[in-house]
C-alpha cells in the first residue's frame, strides 16, 4: 500500500528535498496536498512532477498563476489561509511539516488533529507552543517523527522504552559561519555572509539562527518538548563536520550518536519510510572522505542565544513564545538590512527583559501574545534600535 503524504511548504528547502526523497520512490507515495506561500509556478511544477491530488497557495494573488500553471492536469487547486488549514486536516498518513515560522502553528496542530503521523521539520511552533503541540499529540494519538537533524538523530537513537536509563543528550551544532570571528568582526558581517552556512544549504531564516546560533538554542527548547527531557539534561557541542548529528548518553556510560551526510534527505528519508527505512539520492557519509572529526564547547559569549534559550525554559512557556516572535522580526529586520547582526540578540534581550507571564493555555492564547510580541520588536527596531545606532554614529 502507498503511503498518502502531504507536503506542507514543499517550495523551501526541506520541502524540496522532501520533494526529491519521494520522487526517487514514487511507487511508495502518494502525494495528497503540497502547499507553498507564493511560489506559484514552483508550486505547480511540484505538484505535476509529484502527481499531487491538489496544490494549495497561501497567498491570494498568485491563485491565477497557479490555475493557469495547472489547467487541464485534474489537479485541484485552492488559495488563502483557510485552505493551508484545510490541506492540513486533509486525511494523510504522514504530513510534513516545513513551513517556515510560528505560520506553521495552526497547519501543525490541525495535521495532529487527524491522528496520523506528523513529521516536524517546523521547529518554530514546538518552540512557541510546545506543551500544548505534545499534549495535542497525546490527546489525538499522532505520532510525531523529528525532521530537524539533531532531533532525527535522537530520536533514532533513543529508548523511548526506558528513558530512565537516559543520562542526557548532546546536541551538536556546526557553529555556522562565525564560528572563530570575534565579536567585532560580527558587528559588520552582511547578511549574504549570514546565511552562507559552510556545511547545509537551507532557507535565508534558519541560516541567519544558524549564525547567531539562536538555531541551536531553539533546538534546545525543541528537545526539551520533543524528548521530555529537562534543560539541565540537554548539552550543546560544537561539531564543525557535521557528521555525528547528536547522540543520547545512557546511564552505563555508553553514548549511541547517529551519523550521516550533512544532507537533509537522509533524516527526510527516514520519517518519510517510518518505521521502515529507504534509499534516498542524498550524500551517503564516506568517513574515509574525513580529515577528523572535532569537538568543542560553545562560547557562550559569543553566542549568547545559548544561554537564552535554557533561561527561557527556565522563566516559562511566555519566554519561550517572546523568544522566538523577537528572533523572527529581528532577523527579517537584519535580512532587509534593517539592523545590524548583533542588533538581533539585543532585540530580544531587550523584549525578554520586558515579557511578563501572561497566560497561555490555547494556540489562540499563544498567537496574540506572539503576535503583541511582534509589535513590540518592530516598534523596538524602528525607535530603539537604530536609535541607539543614530547616538552612536
Ligand atoms: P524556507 O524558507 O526554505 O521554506 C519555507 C516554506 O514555507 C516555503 O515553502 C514557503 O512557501 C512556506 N511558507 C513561508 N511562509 C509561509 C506562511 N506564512 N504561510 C504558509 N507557508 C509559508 O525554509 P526551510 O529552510 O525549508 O525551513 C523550514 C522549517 O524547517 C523551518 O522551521 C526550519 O527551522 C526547519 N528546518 C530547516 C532545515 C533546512 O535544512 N532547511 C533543517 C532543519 C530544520
Ligand atoms: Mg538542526
Amino acid at each position: 500500500m502507498k503511503k498518502k503524504v502531504t507536503i506542507l511548504g514543499a517550495t523551501g528547502s526541506i520541502g524540496k528535498s522532501a520533494a526529491d526523497v519521494i520522487l526517487s520512490a514514487l511507487e511508495r507515495f502518494d502525494v495528497q496536498v503540497v502547499t507553498a506561500n507564493t511560489n506559484a509556478e514552483l508550486l505547480a511544477e511540484q505538484a505535476i512532477k509529484l502527481k499531487a491530488k491538489r496544490a494549495v497557495i497561501v497567498d491570494e494573488t498568485k491563485y491565477d498563476t497557479l490555475k493557469s500553471k495547472l489547467d487541464g492536469t485534474g489537479i485541484e487547486i485552492a488559495a488563502g489561509e483557510q485552505a493551508l488549514e484545510e490541506a492540513a486536516s486533509e486525511p494523510a498518513d504522514l504530513i510534513l511539516a516545513g513551513i517556515v515560522g510560528i505560520a506553521g502553528l495552526k497547519p501543525i496542530m490541525k495535521a495532529i488533529e487527524q491522528g496520523s503521523c506528523v513529521a516536524i521539520a517546523n521547529k518554530e511552533p514546538l518552540v512557541a507552543a510546545g506543551p500544548l503541540v505534545m499534549a495535542a499529540a497525546k490527546k489525538h494519538g499522532t505520532t510525531l517523527l523529528p525532521v530537524d537533524s539533531e532531533h532525527n538523530a535522537v530520536f533514532q537513537v533513543f529508548d523511548f522504552e526506558r528513558s530512565d536509563g537516559i543520562e542526557k543528550i548532546t546536541l551538536t551544532a556546526s557553529g555556522g559561519p562565525f564560528l572563530n570571528r570575534s565579536l567585532e568582526d560580527m558587528a559588520n558581517v552582511t547578511p549574504d555572509q549570514a546565511v552562507a552556512h559552510p556545511n547545509w544549504s537551507m532557507g535565508r531564516k534558519i541560516s541567519v539562527d544558524s549564525a547567531t546560533m539562536m538555531n541551536k538554542a531553539l533546538e534546545i527548547i525543541e528537545a526539551h518538548y520533543l524528548f521530555n527531557i529537562e534543560p539541565d539534561k540537554i548539552d550543546v557541542l560544537i561539531h564543525p563536520q557535521s557528521v555525528i548529528h547528536s547522540m543520547v548518553h545512557y546511564k552505563d556510560g555508553s553514548v549511541l550518536a547517529q551519523m550521516g551526510a550533512s544532507d537533509m534527505r537522509t533524516p527526510i528519508a527516514n520519517v518519510l519510510a517510518w518505521p521502515e527505512r529507504m534509499e534516498t539520492p542524498g550524500q551517503k557519509l564516506d568517513l574515509t572522505q574525513m580529515n577528523k572529526l572535532t569537538f568543542e564547547k560553545p562560547d557562550f559569549e559569543r553566542f549568547p542565544a545559548l544561554k537564552t534559550a535554557y533561561q527561557c525554559l527556565e522563566s516559562g512557556l511566555h519566554s519561550c513564545v517572546a523568544l522566538n516572535a523577537a528572533n523572527e522580526v529581528a532577523v527579517e529586520a537584519f535580512l532587509t538590512n534593517n539592523i545590524g547582526f548583533l542588533d538581533i540578540m539585543d532585540c530580544i534581550d531587550h523584549i525578554l527583559g520586558k515579557t511578563k507571564t501572561t497566560k497561555l493555555d490555547t494556540i489562540t492564547d499563544i498567537i496574540e501574545f506572539d503576535e503583541t510580541i511582534r509589535a513590540k520588536t518592530k516598534d523596538f527596531i524602528t525607535n530603539g534600535v537604530t536609535k541607539k545606532a543614530a547616538q552612536s554614529s
